[in-house]
């Protein structure tokens, strides 16, 4: 017999290829490996006041994010290892009770379980019909109602960043389509042989978040048609006057006002914009009002802060953020447009393969995806439902309120205390301050001197681990800034972050001054 290779034909059938566990042995080492994750994240969340809030990724970490492109695997066990290893300890920090940096929420750990669930079951939130969009849908209605903006049309989007864009969309198509002009179809270009289209501009103070930048120059109307108006007395809110002022001078010169943008709640400062006479400006300029209330809105569910934000009620659109002040995991924002059909016709799409019908599971069609520019989009919104389930939202408004007092107290240890110098009003839940050496006082009036001890502070405060607040600049000042959306501070841990900064403070201006 003439003996030959096995030929292909012989070799035995391959294992068919699917991410699930094949045996059930493998669906139990699976499971129980997700049930040691959860363990692992509960006792780390639990444990989170006894750890440093940021400390450096190490170099075994480093090495393996250098790592090129595994081309087989070492097995789920192996790879959480590596993440429990190499990642979980050394994220930015901001899940930690003494995390003010930025304006970043902790997450929660219900939240993150509905995370889970929501990745499960992996529904498709373009639209259709089915329990997941109705949910989304309910949480919107919710908001609507808390914000008072009902019938409202919303969407969730991935950040305020984004759901300020898809207002600003809104308002350009909205806006330009009440004076005759066809935004979708022509864009905000000149084409041969029509009239020439005037530039479209809209207004903020410099306070505003620099998303106004990114739309612009995204939405194709450039950085110069973000119009930034002078802050009013106070420096930190819009000046009114000014804006109708500007609007008046920009019409003059043939450009094409569509939008004033007011703020509530302004990163570096948490200073609200007068919203009523904003409304009442762009109600009698025939513009459009959009409202960034990315952390601020949420102020609105507070009965001590609620006020800040009146006139919100009164906005085109409004923006805001649950991964903030809502504590939301990441990524989780939204849109509300007050007028429905309006949103709806500034993103309304059709294709073939995404027909509706009037039953089954197509029924409804993409709505969501006819209110922005996803078409996939994933279930943010199980999250927002289900927290609010289990604790209302009244328990939303208390944390915030808790915040709020936090700051306040915050506030009253630096007015107090004779090495620490307030740079801002903080009428919301964001200080600025830095610290002040006593004496010598020639020493630390040089230029830029106290910005330079500052700065290093706020560098070893974060390199030690003890908390983490981040800076701005007031005026021309390098300002320490506490932007306080964390529900797990104590009021214990303010305590500790003042007394963190005046011991530092010490340190290093004696050792500056040596
Ligand atoms: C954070 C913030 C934004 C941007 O929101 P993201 O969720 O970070 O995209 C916009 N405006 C204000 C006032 C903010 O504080």
């Amino acid at each position: 017999m003439i003996s030959h290779p096995p030929s292909s034909t012989d070799a035995p059938p391959p294992e068919r290829a699917t991410f699930d566990p094949v045996s059930n042995a493998d669906w139990e080492t699976l499971r129980a490996l997700g049930h040691r994750m959860l363990d692992d994240l509960m006792d780390a969340q639990r444990a989170l006041p006894d750890t440093p809030v940021w400390q450096p990724v190490p170099a075994p970490g480093a090495a393996l994010f250098a790592q090129p492109g595994p081309t087989s695997g070492i097995g789920a066990l192996e790879a959480y290892e590596q993440f429990r290893t190499h990642v979980l300890p050394y994220g930015l920090g901001n899940w930690h009770p003494r995390f003010f940096g930025w304006v970043q929420g902790n997450g929660t750990p219900l939240a993150m379980l509905a995370d889970m669930l929501a990745s499960g079951m992996n529904p498709h939130l373009g639209g259709f019909n089915h329990a997941p969009a109705m949910l989304e849908r309910q949480v919107i209605a919710w908001f609507t109602e808390w914000f008072g903006l009902s019938g409202a049309s919303g969407l969730f989007v991935t950040g305020g960043t984004m759901a300020n864009v898809h207002a600003l969309a809104c308002a350009r198509v909205t806006v330009a389509s009440r004076l005759g002009r066809d935004v979708r179809q022509h864009g905000v270009q000149s084409w041969p042989g029509e009239q020439p289209m005037a530039p479209m501009v809209f207004y903020g103070s410099r306070e505003t978040h620099g998303w106004a930048h990114k739309a612009a120059e995204w939405l194709g109307l450039g950085d110069r048609a973000f119009r930034q108006v002078p802050t009013s007395g106070d420096g930190f809110t819009v000046d009114v006057a000014a804006v109708g002022a500007m609007i008046e001078a920009d019409r003059v010169a043939g450009l094409l006002p569509f939008c004033v943008v007011g703020t509530a709640g302004t990163v570096n400062t948490g200073a609200t914009d007068d919203l009523p006479a904003l409304a009442d400006l762009c109600a009698r300029e025939s513009l459009w009002f959009h409202v960034d209330g990315a952390f601020g809105a949420l102020a609105a569910l507070s009965p001590l802060v609620r006020n800040q934000v009146r006139g919100m009620e009164r906005a085109d659109s409004l923006a805001f953020d649950l991964h903030k002040w809502g504590s939301m995991p990441f990524e989780c924002a939204c849109v509300l447009v007050s007028d429905a059909t309006a949103h709806h016709a500034a993103f309304a799409n059709t294709a073939s393969y995404l027909t509706p019908s009037s039953r089954g599971p197509t029924a409804g069609g993409m709505y969501f995806n006819e209110r922005g520019l996803d078409l996939t989009r994933g279930f943010k919104a199980l999250k927002v439902w289900m927290q609010l389930q289990a604790d209302g939202v009244e328990h939303f408004g208390r944390v915030i309120t808790q915040n709020v007092l936090q700051v306040r107290d915050l506030v009253q240890r630096i007015d107090a205390h004779p090495e620490l110098e307030r740079l801002a009003p903080a009428p919301l839940n964001i200080v600025c301050f830095r610290y002040r050496p006593p004496g010598r006082r020639e020493q630390w009036s040089r230029p830029g001197a106290l910005d330079a001890l500052n700065r290093e502070l706020l560098a070893t405060l974060q390199e030690r681990g003890t908390a983490l607040p981040s800076s701005t600049t007031i005026g021309d000042q390098f300002a320490i800034r506490v932007a306080h959306v964390n529900h797990r501070t104590t009021d214990a841990d303010i305590a500790t972050l003042v007394d963190a900064i005046v011991a530092l403070g010490r340190e290093l201006s004696h050792a500056s001054r040596a």
